[in-house]
């Protein structure tokens, strides 16, 4: 078991499979782009299934694949197959940004995923184009019947709000949520560097009293908290002295992350 020391049982890991996006979401990713991290930089298939296997073995039982966006990773099934025949691993979950989720919840569900949560901060066609810089909106809620069709559930949206869900479009994305019988969860823009961060509503993430979360970093960085640039790298130290040491070390509470980017930490 894996318990911090702030006394808090850590369940949780988050995985970034790739800081690659079809998206340029305004409050994720500057317009020209990312510096791409180069293909030798990123964890293979078989040490992210490797460390996730020490990770169960010392209490991880919820694994959840980010990105960047999961599904533009080449034969992200095969990863996700890997994970779910791992014994111990009780929830298994990927959040996408939904544009190429349709022709591929089948073998998502097929591979072993069990539920997928979704970006959509609006539901205005127009909105949405600029928000995500040139996002297909109809490509998301067809995503959403085909992940229903297949059986993912629950199925739930993330909706990203400035302030709170009193907002115009969070609204609307709420509105449309209910009639879809879908969960919504809003999170309140976060800025890494400032520290500003808040609880999710709808969620329990950015709760740090409760904070059950590891995350893994797409290059193999093992960090106990976004808000805060400490990062011990799997590689390097070998899955075991990496857990040890991101347990023992995670703040009790965020601060600020000066040297990361949401795109490759996977929020
Ligand atoms: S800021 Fe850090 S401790 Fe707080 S909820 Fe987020 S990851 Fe957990």
């Amino acid at each position: 078991m894996l318990i911090d020391s702030s006394g808090r049982k850590l369940t949780y890991l988050r995985i970034s499979v790739t800081d690659r996006c079809n998206l340029r979401c305004t409050y994720c990713m500057p317009e020209e782009g990312i510096k791409l991290l180069d293909h030798t930089g990123i964890l293979s298939y078989s040490q992210i299934v490797d460390f996730t296997k020490t990770a169960v073995s010392f209490g991880i039982t919820k694994v959840r694949l980010t990105g960047g966006e999961p599904l533009v990773r080449k034969e992200i099934s095969t990863l996700i197959r890997e994970i779910a025949n791992i014994e111990g691993i009780t929830d298994l979950s990927l959040t996408t940004n939904g544009q190429l989720l349709a022709p591929m919840a089948q073998e998502l569900k097929d591979a072993g995923l069990h539920r997928v949560n979704i970006s959509l901060d609006t539901i205005d066609k127009e909105r949405y184009m600029n928000i995500t810089r040139g996002g297909n909106i109809e490509r998301v809620f067809e995503g959403i019947s085909q992940a229903k069709k297949v059986g993912l559930s629950p199925i739930k949206i993330n909706c990203v709000v400035e302030q709170n869900s009193s907002e115009a479009d969070a609204a609307a994305v709420a509105g449309f949520a209910k009639r879809e019988g879908l969960s919504v969860r809003f999170i309140r823009m976060m800025d890494l560097k400032k520290g500003e961060f808040g609880i999710v509503d709808g969620g329990d993430g950015g709760n740090c009293a409760i904070c059950n979360r590891l995350r893994l970093t797409a290059t193999g960085i093992l960090k106990p908290c976004l808000f805060n640039d400490l990062g011990f790298d799997i590689k390097e130290l070998g899955a075991e002295t990496a857990i040890r040491l991101a347990v023992q070390n995670k703040p009790a509470k965020g601060g600020c992350n000066s040297s990361g980017n949401f795109y490759n930490i996977g929020g």
